[in-house]
């Protein structure tokens, strides 16, 4: 029979889903937005159409109306034989994807007091398409199980050592999915057992991670405990002084304020004081835009920190590697962040990091550098996909 595959991404008011064949390849994809408010509306890819939802709709409403869309226009022609969820928090009950069963979910259910966000959401997915497809194996597939080879020195917090036996305090690391992948493809394009690759993946999109992968596992990373340390990112701080908390509660702002301004109205967003999007920042601080160019500088900085920071986990280093929509997409981001390495020896190619992404090539590293830089596109529905595949199949 054939095999077709449905990856599920729940977000907080949205919902991506994405069709697979049984050779990996994508048929389809949809989004929903606005979920759970008034104006909630959705998109099949390559359709001009905007599908209105029904007000307030649930996960579960904006799943149904986007299954049935799917089989309305001929892209979901057999039934399912997986689905795969992106489930953000695993915890440390989890090194792996598993098949959804009770026990499974409850764990999950445990997991969403680390990830109260994310968690319950990538729940609401796993119970509407339990309902809409009972038979179908579901798999969940975490953004933490990648990092859970990170050695102890580097999941700990210097934090009284009570915090992380009664409250499961720790760096869990997110983006796994990613990074695991980009240990893959650039093993494949550096011609060497994934076994034996180190690198060091960038992750920059509206989130962004950096991880060090030794020997194909990783060995550390920046975000921690929650997505919200590490780099600059488009409305997150990334790292602040601790010491900060203090000093804005003398000037009355509480913690719920402090939470909101740190997580949406920091990063990227905070310091230009016009938007996320690295794309218009890009724009802006071109015509001039002072403010933008400084959140540009800023980031870089704090990726090219980072950069150096992961070099103590690794015993040597095949690359470099770029991905995630600003890593894939920025020469401007790319090129600032290597000009603060050379002392690493870091060198860029302009010509290359410039053309890059109007060829197949990788590298964008000049001949002279002493590692290879690499922009390597990201692809987590692929992941999950071929998650869902191998573990529904019977072993
Ligand atoms: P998400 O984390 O939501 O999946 P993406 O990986 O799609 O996000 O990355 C979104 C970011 O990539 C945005 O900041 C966007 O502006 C940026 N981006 C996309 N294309 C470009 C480009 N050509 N130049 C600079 N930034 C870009």
């Amino acid at each position: 029979m054939e095999e077709t595959l449905l990856v599920v991404n729940c977000g907080s008011s949205s919902l991506k889903l994405a069709l697979f064949d049984g050779e990996h390849r994508k048929l389809a994809s949809a989004l929903a937005e606005r979920i759970n408010q008034k104006d909630a509306f959705a998109r099949i890819s390559g359709d001009q159409e905007t599908i209105t939802l029904p007000h307030h709709a649930s996960h579960e409403q904006a799943l149904r109306v986007l299954v049935s869309a799917f089989r309305e226009r001929q892209l979901m022609t057999s039934s399912l034989s997986a689905i795969g969820h992106r489930v953000v928090h695993g915890g440390e009950n989890f090194r792996q994807s598993v098949r959804i069963d009770d026990g499974v979910i409850s764990a999950i259910e445990k997991c969403s007091e680390l990830a109260p966000l994310h968690n319950p959401v990538n729940l609401s997915g796993i119970h509407a398409t339990c309902k809409l497809f009972p038979h179908t194996p579901q798999i969940a597939v975490f953004d933490t199980a990648f990092h859970q080879t990170l050695p102890r020195h580097a999941f700990m917090y210097a934090v009284p050592s009570v915090w992380y036996q009664d409250w499961s305090v720790r760096r869990y690391g997110f983006h796994g999915i990613s990074h695991g992948f980009i240990a893959c493809e650039a093993a494949r394009v550096l011609e060497k057992p994934l076994e034996a690759t180190s690198v060091i993946s960038a992750h920059l999109g509206n989130g962004c991670s950096i991880t060090a992968i030794r020997d194909g596992a990783s060995a550390d990373t920046s975000m921690g405990m929650t997505p919200m340390e590490g780099l600059v990112m488009g409305t997150r701080s990334g790292d602040i002084d601790p010491g900060l908390f203090d000093y804005l509660q003398g000037k009355g702002v509480n913690a719920e304020e402090l939470h909101q301004a740190l997580n949406r109205k920091s990063g990227l967003l905070g310091l230009s004081g016009e938007t996320n999007d690295m794309r218009s920042l890009c724009k802006l601080a071109e015509s001039g835009h002072d403010s933008s160019r400084i959140a540009i500088d800023v980031f870089c900085f704090r990726l090219a920190r980072y950069i150096g920071a992961m070099m103590a986990s690794l015993k040597e280093l095949d690359a470099l590697v770029f991905t995630g929509g600003i890593g894939e997409n920025s020469d401007l981001v790319r090129e600032t962040t290597l000009s603060h390495l050379s002392l690493l020896g870091f060198e860029v190619s302009t010509e290359r990091n410039r053309t890059h992404g109007r060829s197949s090539q990788h590298r964008i590293n000049s001949d002279g550098s002493r590692f290879p830089v690499l922009v390597i596109p990201t692809n987590e529905e692929l992941v999950i996909a071929r998650e869902a595949s191998r573990l529904a199949s019977p072993a």
